[in-house]
């Protein structure tokens, strides 16, 4: 069976699904490995590396040939163009919100697997878990970004010259990236507090340093499967009120808050930024085209207010840490594949949870059970207003993967 790996053509993408590392294991289990010459460039890894390791250096249009195409992210119109029915296709592919190239991918014939549909809650899938590993990196990233653009210490200093005072940091989510947040500012010698609407996370803040922060105006707030819900318009409102007082009190502040399949969660609004020191920084790692988790964010990009606080729209990071990101995720894609193969050939099984639940497309449809065609688009989707609020939580009846412990 030919295993390929195409260049990631996102703008500002520089990770690869698979390192050289993991082409030899693939190759230990009997599989030929094509890499595309160049898809390892933004992530340190030559062609002439994927070669030593046992791949065969090939063009795109090869690549792209092959019985199972590996990517990071999604493949553009011209890959989908290029596939053929009876490939298979790995990838983060982002269904709920992609909508139509779940559509595109079932009309091509190819075998999709979402690498960020794996149920996370299945022991045996937490090797594959994609969305942690990256969101592990995203998380350590915008620490250390908060604490560069912050004009201050993050530690307590007490030097000839004058003693600084620790900063503080204010995490909102404390899920994988948030916790890793917590963690990189705490080893950097900050003071953290830490939020989410979660309350079983108060104990895994804790253990990595946070003082937990509860609000009073809104109850508790999970969801299914380990994830928040959506908030109603006078929870959004009153959590919005009560956590505007915390951040004017933080010098730092990161935003990690996700539900999955919706936009992310307005929580730094934009009278609590008027409220921030001058000086302050806001990390808002749910950044997006959609907006993010900080009124104004701009994603890639950072917006100073008019009362001197910088906003850093913070998306993509784990891309900004490729040769890491990119180890991780080969593991993650490279036991998915182990998982699926036998005797050097894909076996699929739907009657397998882990398989039901990360295959999307196969034989021409759309066979996952969070994505019935006949469903309504998810709200994050492309044509979602983005001025809009965070939608309340009624018809959320999505699938989800949900996370393991
Ligand atoms: P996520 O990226 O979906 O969300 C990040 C955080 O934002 C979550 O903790 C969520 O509760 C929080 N959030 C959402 N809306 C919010 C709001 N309005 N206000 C404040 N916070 C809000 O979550 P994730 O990082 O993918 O992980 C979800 C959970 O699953 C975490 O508890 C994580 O530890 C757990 N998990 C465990 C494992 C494992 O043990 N193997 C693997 C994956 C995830």
């Amino acid at each position: 069976m030919k295993v390929s790996v195409v260049k990631e053509t996102a703008p500002g993408e520089r990770r690869v699904a698979l390192v050289p590392e993991a082409v030899v294991k693939l190759r230990t289990a009997g599989l030929d490995v094509l890499v595309e010459s160049g898809a390892g460039d933004g992530a340190w890894h030559t062609d002439d590396s994927y070669a030593d390791a046992g791949a065969t250096v090939v063009s795109r249009a090869e690549a792209l040939a092959a019985d199972v195409v590996l990517m990071v992210g999604k493949p553009d119109a011209a890959a989908v163009a290029a596939l053929r029915p009876g490939q298979a296709v790995i990838g983060l592919l982002a269904p709920l919100t992609d909508p139509d190239l779940t559509k595109a991918l079932a009309d091509a014939g190819v075998t999709a697997l979402s690498m960020d549909m794996i149920p996370r809650t299945l022991p045996r899938a937490q090797p594959m878990d994609a969305l942690s590993s990256q969101a592990n990196i995203a998380g350590y990233k915008a620490a250390l970004l908060g604490a560069s653009q912050y004009g201050r210490f993050f530690p307590l200093l007490i030097t000839a010259a004058g003693t600084a005072r620790p900063a503080k940091v204010l995490v909102l989510g404390t899920g994988v990236a948030g916790l890793q947040a917590i963690g990189t500012a705490k080893r950097l010698g900050a003071l953290v507090s830490a939020y989410d609407v979660r309350p079983e996370t108060r104990t895994e803040a804790e253990s990595v340093g946070a003082t937990f922060i509860e609000l009073t105006s809104v109850g508790a707030a999970s969801g299914e499967g380990g994830y928040a819900r959506a908030l109603t318009e006078d929870e959004r409102v009153a959590q919005q009120d009560e956590l505007a007082g915390h951040i004017a009190r933080h010098d730092v502040v990161i935003t990690t808050a996700q539900v999955p399949g919706r936009r992310p969660p307005l929580l730094v609004t934009e009278d609590a930024l008027k409220s921030m020191a001058p000086g302050s920084v806001v990390v808002d790692m749910g950044a997006s085209t959609l907006g993010g988790n900080v009124a104004g964010s701009v994603p890639g990009d950072t917006v100073l207010t008019e009362n001197g606080v910088a906003v850093i729209g913070a998306s993509g990071l784990p891309s900004t840490m490729a040769a890491a990101a990119s180890a991780m995720y080969a593991r993650n894609i490279s036991a998915l594949l182990l998982y699926l193969t036998k005797d050097g050939e894909l076996a699929l099984d739907r009657d397998d949870e882990l398989q039901a639940g990360v295959i999307i497309t196969t034989g021409g449809a759309i066979v996952h059970a969070a994505l019935a065609p006949a469903s309504d688009p998810p709200e994050a989707g492309p044509d979602t207003d983005p001025s809009s609020p965070d939608q309340p939580d009624e018809g959320a009846a999505r699938v989800l993967p949900g996370p393991a412990r």
